[in-house]
């Protein structure tokens, strides 16, 4: 069900565009939602769109991903083996202030009279442009380019190429680089539990100085114990009379040009920006390390920036874009040129929520706001690593090496919760579980089972063994080891395996008996499990021997995963053919959807949990999630019969509802509603569908948009890591989508057209695929096929 019909800001001040998200003409009640759409990242450091004077802005935030303070979470009643280390991801210190003065007339958006205004994000270049002509008060015309950027080459370096030019006369100006301690403001804190817990000065000074144009300065967290250096340095061609004076406090500093401007010449800054970050350098230490990359940058230059920049944009989208043509939905109301521009937005979004994330998770809204704290959750297992596996397998392997490397806390957390295997955290930054609200976070036990199913995804379309041998197998072992614990063979239900009191996906109801989709997900963690252990045993016998070692792992064991997947109990309602959403769904009482006013949405903000528990009403896709990640144990009758009864129920309160209700919609036939959820999913962010895009990227929405042209329109299936493909006859007589996957180091394309739909091996050997029920094997001698789009199905049920 959809509640949410937001508006996407104005096509004459927002014209859309192919390659860029173009802002004609500044609009304060667009303007928090612009600073996260023009937010600028690269999976490690993020910057919000704020404009370079530093104001006006809603949310202003640099954020470096992973750099947290923790703090002890107090519960008013306590109970043993609740989470204890509240993390939060902080807003840290903000170098990209440039500030200008033309004859002490300060320049500012909301003040100053501005002839002339263009800001966009340009996807090509990765650079946030701004072009403004500002007329002061005495005439003079003063044109100001910008240019901001977040390297993916250099993780640590921003850069901003900022020229001023005045254009008709001459005149005194003053550049003001600042760089400070960022210091939360009191009204910030706000009554949503999305947002971020704490404010209040987190940043201790530890070092500063400053050197020419240079200013270094340090900061540490108290608790967390981590330390950031923030160096910036400057360069600035002018032709005209120039001096310049730095200043530096413990928490900011401040290179001032003083120059006398001539009338067209332009002046030229160069603000270099660099972070560092760590948990054991000093102060002396980390400074060094900014110092350096400082010099290395300066001494490169901007347009080397920008260069390599562009180069990596531009690896980036050959693998990774999603094309549309002559796509005139009346349905979606959306024009090609439109429909494009938001596909590349999520994508790109996604790019700068993960490229760089080394040795890092991706938060919930990646490096663009603070909600939810920073932390890590499913969203990446679930939602984006399908996007990640298929365009750039290197990304999808860092972030679940990343999760091996919380292998030992989530061991600890499994035994603070007296079970055996490994339990890995709901929602964290430092590997520790981070939910202070057990019923809808540590319950969540479903996490598990979501890390191995993209781990299976991406040892599939990898063929990555060695990932599979050196980390994976352990996972596989300690995660089995947990659901076999966790659960029980139930006398009550003919000796079938049960997993009680979890939560699933849908937030809207907790501590359940048997939800299924974690109980099919588990039954699937288990069977990997066991295929994986069995296959070491007569394959690699010493890789067996090496496990055993590590894991104190029994074969015994292996027997009793299998009982267990194979007894799973799987809740299912022979007369009405729905899978509950677990054993006791059915009883409650249907939710008075009629009476629910649209403003009352999202549920969780107006009413209180309990409710919502005792009700037929669900957050998010849930069993429908399951039928589309395991989809291969549904037929298409079944989901279709399962789609009508919970599409109703579901609020789409959560991001992630809407793009796999898409795709469940679109393989039954269900075309307008698919459309609908598609648009849901596709504008999550540009045009502000749940309301809250100011407070960051929905980044789990914008990997389910991709999925919903790959998987649904599409109709790719992996289960069983083949391609397989039922593509999507478009409705227009001329509208097509293309896209690439990368599956095993081969590159194939896939263009789908209203009658036919082609498959080129763009690059590789033999790859196998499956069009409909035709196995075709395209190679050297046969790289492109063409074959014939089916028309939708029909269902009857
Ligand atoms: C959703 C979770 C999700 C989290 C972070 C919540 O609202 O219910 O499934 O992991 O947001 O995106």
């Amino acid at each position: 069900m959809l509640h949410h019909e937001r508006v996407k800001p104005p096509t004459q001040d927002y014209p859309p565009n192919r390659w860029s998200v173009v802002e004609r003409r500044f609009r304060p009640e667009f303007m928090a939602q612009m600073e996260t759409i023009l937010a600028l990242a690269n999976g490690y450091l993020g910057m919000r769109g704020v404009p370079e004077e530093g104001s006006p802005y809603l949310q202003n935030g640099t954020f470096v991903n992973g750099f947290y303070e923790s703090w002890p979470i107090i519960y008013a009643e306590e109970a043993f083996g609740f989470a204890r280390t509240g993390q939060t991801m902080l807003n840290v210190t903000d170098s990209k202030i440039i500030k200008l003065f033309v004859d002490d007339e300060p320049f500012g958006l909301g003040s100053s009279n501005i002839r002339h205004y263009c800001r966009q994000l340009n996807m090509k270049s990765g650079t946030l442009d701004r072009e403004l002509l500002w007329e002061t008060p005495s005439g003079k015309r003063i044109r100001i380019k910008s240019r901001r950027l977040i390297s993916f080459h250099q993780r640590h370096v921003a850069a901003i190429s900022y020229e001023v030019t005045v254009l008709n006369a001459h005149a005194a100006l003053v550049i003001s680089s600042e760089v400070f301690r960022y210091q939360p403001e009191e009204h910030e804190a706000k009554n949503d539990p999305r947002q971020a817990k704490f404010s209040g000065i987190l940043l201790q000074p530890r070092t500063s100085y400053e050197r020419d144009r240079r200013v270094v300065l340090t900061h540490g967290t108290e608790r967390s114990q981590m330390i950031l250096a923030c160096a910036v340095d400057h360069d600035l061609e002018c032709d005209s009379p120039y001096c310049y004076k730095t200043s530096h406090t413990q928490n900011s500093g401040q290179v001032v040009f003083t120059i006398e401007a001539k009338p067209g010449r332009p002046i030229h800054l160069t603000k270099y920006m660099v972070y560092h970050t760590s948990n054991s350098a000093t102060p002396d230490e980390i400074s060094r390390s900014a110092e350096w990359t400082l010099d290395r940058v300066v001494s490169q230059g901007f347009t080397k920036l920008l260069a390599e920049q562009a180069e990596y944009l531009d690896q980036f989208w050959q693998t990774s874009d999603v094309q549309v043509t002559n796509v005139k939905s009346k349905r979606a109301k959306l024009s090609t040129v439109e429909m494009q521009q938001a596909i590349r937005v999520n994508l790109f979004h996604i790019l700068q929520a993960s490229a760089r994330a080394e040795n890092l998770g991706v938060a919930a809204k990646g490096v663009t706001g603070q909600a939810y704290e920073g932390h890590y959750f499913w969203d990446t297992e679930i939602y984006l690593l399908p996007f990640l596996i298929y365009t750039s397998p290197r990304t999808a392997k860092n972030l679940l090496r990343f999760r091996y490397g919380m292998l030992d806390q989530a061991r600890a957390r499994a035994r603070e919760l007296s079970h055996r295997g490994a339990l890995f955290p709901w929602r964290t930054i430092s590997g520790e579980e981070a939910s202070a609200y057990y019923e809808a976070g540590t319950a969540q036990y479903h996490i598990n089972a979501d890390i191995i199913y993209a781990l299976r995804k991406y040892v599939n379309a990898t063929g990555d063994e060695e990932f599979l041998f050196q980390y994976g197998t352990e996972m596989l072992v300690e995660t089995a080891r947990f659901w076999y614990d966790l659960g029980f063979f139930s006398s009550r239900k003919e000796g079938r395996f049960c997993i009680n009191g979890v939560t699933g996906p849908d937030e809207y109801k907790t501590l359940v008996n048997n939800n299924t989709y974690t109980n099919l997900m588990a039954r699937e963690n288990l069977r990997y499990a066991v295929e994986t252990v069995e296959g070491l045993q007569v394959q690699q016998p010493q890789l067996l021997e090496a496990l055993i070692r590590k894991t104190g792992l029994e074969l015994s064991e292996v027997e009793g995963w299998r009982a267990a997947a194979n007894k799973m109990y799987i809740p299912f309602d022979a007369t009405t053919g729905i899978y509950p959403q677990d054993d006791s769904f059915f009883d409650r009482e249907p939710w008075d959807f009629k009476n629910t006013p649209a403003d009352k949405y999202p549920l969780l903000l107006f009413y209180h949990p309990l409710n919502i528990y005792r009700h037929q009403v669900i957050k998010q896709a849930d069993v429908l999630l399951a039928m589309f990640l395991l989809g291969h144990e549904f037929s298409l009758e079944t989901k279709k019969r399962n789609f009508d009864f919970y599409d109703p129920l579901t609020t789409g309160d959560s991001s992630l509802s809407s793009c796999i209700e898409a795709i469940v919609a679109l393989e039954i036939g269900e075309f307008e509603k698919a459309v609908d959820y598609a648009r849901a999913a596709l504008l999550m962010d540009l045009a502000d569908v749940g309301g809250n895009v100011t407070d960051g990227c929905h980044i789990a929405s914008m990997g389910g948009t991709w999925m919903v042209f790959t998987y649904g329109f599409g109709g790719l299936r992996d289960y069983d890591g083949t391609l397989r493909f039922r593509p999507q006859r478009p409705p227009e007589p001329e509208a097509s989508l293309r896209f690439a996957l990368t599956y095993r180091g081969q590159v194939l394309d896939v263009e789908i057209n209203p009658n036919s739909t082609i498959y080129s091996l763009r690059r590789g050997k033999t790859l196998v695929i499956h069009h409909e029920d035709e196995e075709i094997t395209l190679d050297s001698t046969n790289a492109s096929v063409t074959r014939r789009t089916s028309p939708p199905l029909k269902i009857a049920i």
